[in-house]
């Protein structure tokens, strides 16, 4: 976008700061060209003229009573609408993206493959994810995790596309290295991002440590071998270390013996675990682990040297789980 933005803005004829300007403005998450209000009011009506802004209408907002997590529905110009979460952690403000609308990976237990994939979002649709959550939360945030609804590695271009304007030094110049993508595992995504070499970090949403478990429950799954062999290529690529992503589900992926398989897949590429209670998703009838379960699971972890968090459930009184507000809001109309 800047590169782009200023050969329009010379081809208008226009001085080059003037970009500038327009940049400053596009950042704050702007709607119309009449608030540039730095701009002489002719700029703006030929602005106006020649370039449309599309800005995302909000459908629904839910404020977490327990911990500040803001969730907010957004539509899009097409009448499709994805969701977009803003956190507060205690090193800064984090806003969680979707990539797409809908999903066609088919996890059993995520709420946003249910009516399958409908549509990749643009670049700007996730950069708009960004400002305009900024915006109606009211404060900057300054990490960015693409976990929202999709798979950022089905949509890889426009995802790298988007992660080359968020952290453009004349947009909203957001580091790299605060970017997190997870993904359910694409070897041939995993091989094609790690060519990048961006300082991104990669999750891995692995879930399960054996193939015939992880096939039940990710259908995307093509061989825990090859996922384990795109991750070596990607942390060999790219010097970061990847983080295993694992929902503990009772009774299905929470075993000690399970713990101690994992904590071998981990330590073969130097992966982090970040253990998260599965979220409730009403059509999907699977239960969290229980509190003892998921403590002993992160005790055969730590004991065999691998370094694990249990994420905090972070608005689980608003549905703050991919895909659940999106859908109830489909039911509803
Ligand atoms: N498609 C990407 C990113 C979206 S999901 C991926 O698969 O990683 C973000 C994370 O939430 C993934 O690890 C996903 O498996 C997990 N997830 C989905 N539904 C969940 C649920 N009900 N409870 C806990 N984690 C869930």
């Amino acid at each position: 976008m800047p590169e782009e933005l200023k050969q329009q803005i010379s081809d208008l004829g226009l001085p080059a700061y003037r970009s500038k300007q327009i940049s400053e403005w596009l950042t704050r998450g702007c709607r119309d060209f009449s608030e540039m209000t730095n701009l002489p009011k002719t700029l703006r009506e030929v602005l106006q003229e020649h370039f449309e802004l599309y800005a995302p209408k909000m459908l629904r907002q839910q404020i977490s009573r327990e911990d500040g997590t803001k969730k907010f529905l957004w539509g899009l110009v097409d009448g499709n609408s994805v969701e977009t979460v803003f956190m507060r952690y205690h090193y800064g403000n984090s806003v969680c993206i979707s990539s797409q609308v809908g999903c066609r990976q088919g996890c059993s237990f995520c709420a946003s493959t249910i009516g399958g994939l409908v549509r990749n979002l643009t670049p700007g649709e996730m950069i708009n994810e960004v400002l305009f959550t900024e915006q109606a939360a009211g404060d900057r945030v300054s990490n960015i995790v693409l976990m929202g609804i999709g798979e950022p590695l089905d949509n890889l271009e426009n995802v790298l596309r988007f992660l080359h304007l968020i952290s453009h030094s004349e947009g909203r110049n957001i580091g790299l290295r605060h970017i997190t993508l997870s993904t359910c595992g694409l070897p041939e995504g995993i091989e094609r991002l790690a060519e990048e070499k961006l300082p991104i970090t990669l999750a891995l949403s692995l879930h399960a440590p054996e193939d015939a478990l992880r096939s039940r429950i990710m259908p995307s799954n093509r061989g825990i071998d090859k996922v384990m062999r795109a991750c070596r290529h990607y942390v060999d690529q790219t010097g970061r270390r990847i983080s295993f992503e694992y929902s503990m589900i009772r009774e299905t992926n929470d075993s000690t013996q399970q713990a101690a398989e994992l904590a071998g897949l981990a330590k073969s590429i130097g992966a982090h675990v970040n253990l998260i209670p599965l979220n409730y998703v009403e059509e999907r009838g699977m239960l969290p682990s229980t509190p003892e379960t998921i403590r002993a699971f992160q005790k055969v972890l730590e004991d065999s040297g691998v370094t694990v968090s249990v994420r905090r459930r972070l608005g689980s009184d608003i549905d703050a789980s991919c895909g659940q507000l999106r859908r109830k809001f489909q039911k509803h109309v």
